[in-house]
């Protein structure tokens, strides 16, 4: 970490408080309070890098978090997107990937606190026992939670969310069978594996150029409650609650303050984009409502 981001964004946090702090008084008083959700991959402290937390980091953030705003559940998150009244600043946390190290702090620590959480999962990598392609890349190769852990997550009370089979860039695929079974097939396999409704999708990677429209169109056909992104952007009131946007649970608590107690630069992120288009046509998009049709045979 520079020393200008160690030590400029507290600097910063603290010079801007005031001004932050009016904006978000105002944003409360209309009912616009921000909708974080906030997304972790891996707490743990071995092999510290950009998607890794330190336990100890990761618990005072819940904690801060507690004390400063309402946690509250993903459905909770939509349901205020809808309805509006969003007078308090909201968080909602959530995982990506699968770590297995994630079983032995965090979730016992988040069930213990009771902060609702999802938990979305690359089922491929849970199913085969793999460690994820980035973790393998970066000489970090870390194993995935097993489903027996993912069964026992959703037992307890966990929301299971489905990330691929193959945590793959979804915007890349060839082919519409190939999409069908990344935002389909592999959360319908989940499902029967935990015995509970996979509401939830998350999108690798997560930035514009990673979704397609023809993927979000299939996720809200076949009925799914929601997919998330990661363009590290806020949810109001009156946006379109399929789509929930989450900004990254950065292991810097500063940077996490800023954020969440509400930072206008963060305010237009994500607000219009265009999904990427470059590898799915028309045609695919009408191959992919096939398959989702009922079967006339
Ligand atoms: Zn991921």
């Amino acid at each position: 970490m520079s020393l200008v981001t160690q030590f400029g964004l507290p600097v910063y946090h603290f010079a801007t408080g005031p001004y932050r702090r009016s904006q978000l008084q105002a944003l409360q008083a209309s009912g616009q309070a921000p909708l974080s959700v906030l997304f972790y991959h891996r707490v743990a402290d071995s092999h510290p890098n950009p998607w890794t937390i330190s336990v100890a980091d990761f618990k005072r953030q819940i904690l801060w978090l507690k004390q400063h705003c309402e946690l509250v559940s993903l459905s909770e998150i939509q349901k205020r997107m809808r309805e509006g009244g969003s007078h308090r600043p909201a968080v909602s946390i959530t995982f990506d990937d699968g770590y297995a190290e994630n079983n032995e702090h965090a979730i016992p620590f988040l069930l213990e606190q009771q902060v609702p959480t999802t938990y979305f999962v690359t089922f491929g990598n849970v199913q085969q026992q793999t460690a994820f392609d980035h973790d393998r890349q970066a000489g970090c190769p870390a194993m995935p939670n097993t489903l027996t852990q993912i069964h026992a997550m959703s037992e307890a009370g966990i929301e299971i969310g489905s990330h691929t089979r193959t945590h793959c860039d979804v915007a890349a695929l060839k082919n519409a069978a190939q999409i069908y079974d990344e935002v389909i097939v592999a959360g319908e396999q989940l499902q029967q594996a935990i015995g509970k409704r996979i509401r939830y999708f998350a999108f690798p990677t997560g930035m514009p150029e990673n979704m397609s429209r023809a993927a979000v169109t299939l996720a809200k056909r076949h009925g799914l409650d929601g997919i998330c992104s990661a363009f590290g952007a806020y949810n109001f009131p009156g946006d379109d609650a399929f789509h929930v946007r989450r900004i990254h649970g950065d292991p810097m608590m500063a940077r996490l303050k800023n954020w969440i107690s509400y930072d206008p630069r963060k305010r237009r992120i994500g607000r219009a984009f265009e999904f990427a288009e470059r590898a799915v046509t028309e045609q695919q998009v009408h191959e992919l409502m096939d398959l989702l049709a009922p079967s006339t045979s």
